[in-house]
């Protein structure tokens, strides 16, 4: 993935993709002193911008470093490294961490780096691939209490056991995991978060022990927007039996809905459809509507 052509915004001016290095002494690798976000593009506009740049924001602090830029920076560098790239639809993916300047676990004076990278990430599945749903296993490692990592963060370090339990699943025939949280509540998927259905109401789990994605807010909204009650609590993984529809959630995965997890089966059906939908229609621009059509 380093070999493509394009552009990669870094530390404030655009360098060659191929170029876009760092030394292998980076505290960031070594430590983990890495923070990141996952945006997508559509028809021009990042979406949620200002949203993201603050997460990204908020996980440095979390993790005792600041960006060096101001926010407005970030969204024009964000948007300039679409443009850069001749990108309209696509993902992005700007990144923080601490330099090589110092090697030791405290490195309180490394500099900051920031890079920016956008590239094309079309939907996995068109709507009716996606309607038959996803298939999940159990993964083998459990999202950590807030006390003992920093889990609202988007932080590198807390992507080890996300790719583990990935690795685990897919080797099994599955897409992805469904992690639970440390007192063995559902949590999340690896990188997207999860909702259920029953009896016309939609279940999720309260986002104050992993990433609150900006997804998962905006589907809330929309759901809430068409009257349906959504409830935020803990969820036992002896109540999937119970629950009709699942999808998860997030700003690769977009809304995609389950059909699995582990012995349990779910039905993607018109609560999933209808919020595909409105996802969709949440992220089009007006002027890329309006182009629709015209
Ligand atoms: N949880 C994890 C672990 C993630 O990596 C992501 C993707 N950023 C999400 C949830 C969803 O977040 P968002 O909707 O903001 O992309």
């Amino acid at each position: 993935f380093d070999q493509k052509d394009g552009w990669i915004w870094f530390n404030g001016s655009f360098v060659p993709w191929k170029d876009a290095k760092v030394h292998v002494l980076t505290h960031g690798l070594h430590y983990a002193s890495s923070v990141f976000e996952g945006e997508r593009a559509y028809g021009g506009t990042i979406f949620k911008l200002r949203e993201h740049t603050e997460r990204l924001f908020r996980s440095a602090e979390i993790l005792d470093f600041q960006i060096p830029y101001t926010l407005e920076e970030i969204d024009e560098a964000c948007n300039a490294t679409l443009a850069k790239n001749g990108l309209t639809d696509g993902y992005l993916r700007p990144i923080a961490w601490r330099g090589s300047e110092m090697m030791g676990v405290s490195a309180q004076h490394n500099k900051i780096n920031v890079a920016i990278a956008a590239w094309e990430w079309p939907s996995y599945f068109s709507p009716a691939e996606r309607l038959k749903g996803i298939r999940l296993a159990f993964a083998k490692y459990r999202r950590p209490d807030p006390q003992t990592a920093p889990s609202l963060a988007k932080a590198a370090g807390l992507y080890m056991i996300c790719t583990i339990s990935k690795h685990d699943a897919e080797r099994q025939g599955y897409a992805d995991a469904l992690m639970l949280d440390w007192e063995g509540n559902v949590a999340e998927a690896t990188g997207a978060n999860i909702f259920f259905v029953k009896d016309g109401v939609i279940h999720t789990p309260l986002a104050d022990r992993f990433l609150n994605g900006i997804t998962r807010q905006t589907v809330i909204e929309l759901a809430k927007a068409r009257g349906i009650e959504v409830i935020e609590r803990r969820i036992s993984p002896e109540e999937l039996p119970t629950f009709s529809e699942c999808w998860l959630c997030g700003t690769a995965a977009e809304v995609t809905p389950v059909s699995e997890i582990g012995p349990y089966r779910f039905t993607p059906g018109k609560m999933s459809e209808m919020l595909m939908a409105d996802y969709t229609a949440a992220v089009t621009p007006p002027a890329t509507k309006l182009a629709a059509n015209a």
